[in-house]
Formats: C-alpha cells, sequence, structure tokens
C-alpha cells in the first residue's frame, strides 16, 4: 500500500503544469468548419455556401449560431452576403484594399516613421522596377505617359494634392505588371502609405517644386530605361528616385499622421 501511495503521488507531480481549457464558442467552431470546407474543396470566388437552412441542419446549430459564423467571415472578408431571391453567402478573394486597410491598422499601435518605410521601399520599388523589365504593354506605356503629364499639370497648377496621388500612381501602374504577388501587395502597401500618411510640415513653395521636378525627371528616365528594356539602368533610376525622394521627405520635414485607422 505504502509503495502505490508512493507511485501515486510520484505520478501525481509529473503532471504537467495546470491549463484551464478554453471553451471555444460555437459561431466560432462553426466558422472554422467553413474555412476548411472552402479550402479543402477548393472553392473559389463566386461560389457559393448552402443557405443558411441547409448550414442550420447541417451543424445542428441555431441560426443566430451559423449568422454569426457567417458574419465573421464576411469580416474577414473572405465571404460576402449576396442579397435577393438568389442570395446567400458567396465566397471572395480577399482585396489588396482590404489586408492594407488592416495592415494600416496593425500600424496604428506601433512607432512608424517615414524612414521606416523607405528603409523598405528602397528596396522593394527597385525589386519591383527589375521584375517589370519586358512585362509592360503598350497599354502600360500609355497610362506611364499620360500619369507624367497629369504630374507636370498638377505641379503648374501648384496642385500638391493632385501630385502627391498622381505620383504614387505611377508607382501602381508599375505594380501591376508585376508577377510576383508578395512584391506586389508590399509595394502597394507603401504606396499607399506615401500617398495618404505622410506629413510634410514644410510649406515652402521652392522646396514643393524641386521634388515635384525630380519625381518627374525621374519617371521619365524609368520610361525610357524600360521601353529600351535595360535592366541595369532600370534598377539604377529607381534606386536613384528612391534615395531622392527619401531626401526630399527629409527637407520637407515629413511625418505620419497620427490616425493610421481611418480610412480615407
Ligand atoms: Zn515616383
Amino acid at each position: 500500500m505504502e509503495a502505490e501511495d508512493a507511485h501515486g503521488a510520484q505520478q501525481a507531480a509529473e503532471l504537467p503544469p495546470g491549463r484551464r481549457m478554453r471553451r471555444i464558442k460555437l459561431s466560432d467552431q462553426v466558422a472554422e468548419e467553413l474555412r476548411r470546407w472552402i479550402a479543402r474543396d477548393n472553392l473559389g470566388p463566386k461560389d457559393r455556401l448552402p443557405p443558411e437552412k441547409v448550414l442550420m441542419q447541417h451543424f445542428g446549430c441555431s441560426k443566430g449560431t451559423i449568422r454569426e459564423a457567417l458574419k465573421a467571415l464576411e469580416v474577414e472578408g473572405l465571404l460576402v452576403m449576396q442579397s435577393g431571391a438568389n442570395g446567400g453567402p458567396e465566397i471572395q478573394a480577399t482585396t489588396t484594399e482590404t489586408v492594407i486597410q488592416q495592415m494600416r491598422q496593425y500600424f496604428h499601435f506601433q512607432q512608424l516613421d517615414f524612414e521606416d518605410v523607405y528603409e523598405l521601399r528602397k528596396k522593394l520599388e527597385v525589386m519591383l522596377a527589375e521584375n517589370v523589365v519586358g512585362k509592360l504593354t503598350e497599354d502600360h506605356f500609355r497610362r506611364l505617359q499620360a500619369n507624367i503629364d497629369t504630374c507636370i499639370q498638377a505641379m503648374r497648377d501648384d496642385d500638391r494634392e493632385a501630385g502627391r496621388v498622381v505620383e504614387v500612381q505611377f508607382h501602381d501602374i508599375l505594380a501591376e505588371a508585376c508577377d510576383n504577388p508578395i512584391l506586389d501587395l508590399m509595394c502597394r502597401f507603401l504606396n499607399v502609405m506615401v500617398r495618404d500618411l505622410v506629413l510634410r510640415r514644410t510649406d515652402s513653395l521652392r522646396e514643393h517644386s524641386a521634388f515635384g521636378q525630380q519625381n518627374i525627371d525621374a519617371h521619365i528616365e524609368l520610361i525610357e530605361a524600360l521601353r529600351r528594356e535595360d535592366r541595369d539602368a532600370v534598377s539604377a533610376a529607381m534606386g536613384r528616385h528612391m534615395h531622392c525622394a527619401e531626401c526630399s521627405m527629409k527637407e520637407l520635414d515629413a511625418t505620419f499622421h497620427l490616425d493610421l485607422l481611418s480610412r480615407q
């Protein structure tokens, strides 16, 4: 008996530290099952999930639980609820806008500086420019040229807001031709940060004009190198452009908005 007690006590001592078991909410379990279902059956955008009633029967859950699960997936951007007679939960690919909004939300609670953005931009924009060499269509070139014309007009009108939006659009057009989805997303995200979130505290006309002219010259040089499909020249031109852009940001005393949560 004594040996048994000792043995029992020894076994109890070897148990791992106590852990409170978590009760997973029913709607979260249903949402997870639906995610697995979508992945397992290889369902894609525009495919439909069964209507609420069928899901209620399948999972043995109330309408409220199914709706909560579907709402969670809708908020995640995985589903969209179509209304009407043939309505119901429809699968959608998460959009770039949704992901970028979530990334902005994440960075709202970080100490983010525009120098952090340029540290990446200086490398990623060069990678992107190299990636798109030989992939741009005539339509891309036409839009890039039109973009430069709009940029020149914005500068003549001293319309800084328009100039800033158009400057970034040039880089978004380049990103369209990128065949690396991660690089594409990262560059678009950084473009949004530069376009929407940087405050330029210096209001000197001379410095703003110099920055605008510098961007236009850099874009013209880039288009010419891209036309020639000269990878080294493209890479060097984008490297210089990003370096100059960062220097100008310093001169314009750029800083970030404190609110990265609000949508534009
Ligand atoms: Zn640019």
